[in-house]
C-alpha cells in the first residue's frame, strides 16, 4: 500500500546535498546551516503545493546564492582565473529536461536550465549561446565580480603553484584540506502527486581547463529523475562520473531492488496511464501511478533506496576507481545516499518527521 498524508496526497520528502569531499573542520558549521536553510525553503514550497521541478529550483537557487558552495555565487575558479557554472534539471514526469554549461555570466545557473527546459527547443545550451538564451527569457546578466570569492581567488593562487595537479586531486584526499574544496548542490523531491525532479549546479572542479565540463548538466550522469522508479543527483569527480552515468546507474538500482521486492511479495501491476494531449513520447512504463510502498522510517539504512546508493557507489568505485556521492529518492519518495568521500554534507526530510536532518560525518 502507499502511503498516504492526510489531504489523500503522496508523502512528500526532499533530498539536498552539499558536495561529497574532505570538507574542512571549518566549513562544516556553513554547510549544514546552508543545506537547513535551503530545505526549510524547499519544504515551504512544498507545503504551499508547489510542483516537485519547483521545488527543486527553488532549493538550489537558495544554494547558489550561499557563497558556502561551489555553484552560483562561490564557484570555483579555471586555469584562466574565470568562472564557468554548469547546471541541469529533469522532471520525472514526462523526462523532460534542461541544461546549461560554461555559463559565466548567470547568478542562478539552475533558473537558466529550467527556462531551457520549459522551451523545449534544445535540452542542452552552452556557453555564449546559453548567455543568449538567457538574455531573451528574461534572465538579467550578473558580473564576475558579483559570482567570484575571495576565498576561490586564494584557492586558484595555491593550486597554480603544484606542479602535477589534476582534477580527481580534490575528491581522492591527495591534497591539504584547505585545497580539497567542492559544494556542488543537488536536490530530489516527490510532491503531493508522486511526481519526482531533480536539480543540481556546480562552479566545476576547480583549476580545470576553461571549457571544461563535468557530469553536473549531463543528464545521467550528473542529475536523473523519472517518476514510479526514482531520481538522483550525483557529486565529486566529474571525470569519473561522466563515464559511469552514476546518476542514472543509481535510479537503475533502485528499479532493480524494487523488483526483486515486487517478485519477493507475489508480483506488480502498474496502473493504467493516459498520457495528457499534446505531450507526445509518454508510455505506460513512466506513469506516475508505478509505485509500490514499504514503510521506511527516516533513519534506517537499509532500505532498498540506502542499498542502491550503496551499490551505484561501489560499482563506481571498483569500475573506473571513482569517487565522489550520490542522493536519490525512490519511486515512493524515500530517500537514500551513499558516499566513498570522506565527508558529504547533506539533509532530507519526509513529510510527518518533524524537522528535517542535516549531517555531515565527524572527520
Ligand atoms: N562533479 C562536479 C564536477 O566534476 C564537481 C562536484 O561534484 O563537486 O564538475
Amino acid at each position: 500500500m502507499r502511503r498516504r498524508g492526510a489531504d489523500g496526497g503522496a508523502l512528500r520528502s526532499l533530498i539536498v546535498h552539499g558536495g561529497a569531499w574532505q570538507i574542512p573542520d571549518t566549513e562544516t558549521n556553513d554547510h549544514i546551516s546552508g543545506i537547513h536553510a535551503a530545505l526549510e525553503h524547499g519544504i515551504a514550497c512544498l507545503r504551499s503545493g508547489a510542483p516537485a521541478l519547483d521545488v527543486v529550483v527553488e532549493t538550489i537557487a537558495l544554494l547558489e546564492d550561499d557563497p558556502t558552495f561551489d555553484a552560483g555565487r562561490g564557484s570555483v575558479l579555471t586555469r584562466d582565473g574565470t568562472i564557468e557554472m554548469d547546471a541541469s534539471i529533469m522532471d520525472g514526469t514526462y523526462l523532460r529536461a534542461g541544461a546549461c554549461a560554461c555559463v559565466r555570466d548567470v547568478a542562478n545557473p539552475i533558473r537558466l536550465a529550467r527556462a531551457i527546459l520549459e522551451d523545449g527547443r534544445a535540452v542542452f545550451l552552452a556557453g555564449e549561446g546559453a548567455s543568449r538564451f538567457a538574455r531573451a527569457v528574461g534572465i538579467p546578466a550578473c558580473r564576475f565580480e558579483d559570482l567570484v570569492v575571495e576565498r576561490e581567488v586564494l584557492r586558484k593562487e595555491r593550486l597554480e603553484s603544484l606542479d602535477a595537479y589534476k582534477t580527481r586531486m580534490p575528491f581522492d584526499g591527495s591534497l591539504p584540506p584547505l585545497d580539497r574544496p567542492l559544494g556542488t548542490i543537488g536536490a530530489v523531491c516527490f510532491d503531493q502527486a508522486g511526481r519526482l525532479a531533480a536539480a543540481t549546479s556546480t562552479g566545476g572542479a576547480p583549476f580545470t581547463m576553461a571549457g571544461r565540463i563535468g557530469d553536473s548538466p549531463v543528464l545521467g550522469a550528473g542529475t536523473w529523475a523519472e517518476d514510479g522508479v526514482g531520481a538522483a543527483c550525483s557529486t565529486g569527480w566529474g571525470e569519473g562520473i561522466l563515464r559511469e552515468i552514476l546518476a542514472f546507474r543509481a535510479v537503475q538500482e533502485i528499479d532493480t531492488l524494487t523488483i526483486e521486492r515486487r517478485r519477493s511479495s507475489g508480483g506488480y501491476r502498474p496502473a493504467p496511464y493516459v498520457a495528457p494531449e499534446g505531450l507526445p513520447g509518454l508510455t505506460p512504463d513512466i506513469a506516475p501511478g508505478r509505485v509500490t510502498w514499504g514503510p521506511v522510517p527516516p533513519g534506517v539504512r537499509d532500505t532498498p533506496e540506502a542499498k542502491a546508493a550503496k551499490r551505484a557507489i561501489q560499482a563506481f568505485a571498483r569500475r573506473i576507481n571513482g569517487v565522489g556521492g550520490v542522493i536519490l529518492l525512490g519511486p515512493d519518495g524515500n530517500p537514500g545516499f551513499a558516499f566513498n568521500t570522506p565527508r558529504m554534507a547533506r539533509g532530507f526530510w519526509i513529510e510527518g518527521m518533524g524537522l528535517p536532518t542535516v549531517e555531515i560525518d565527524p572527520a
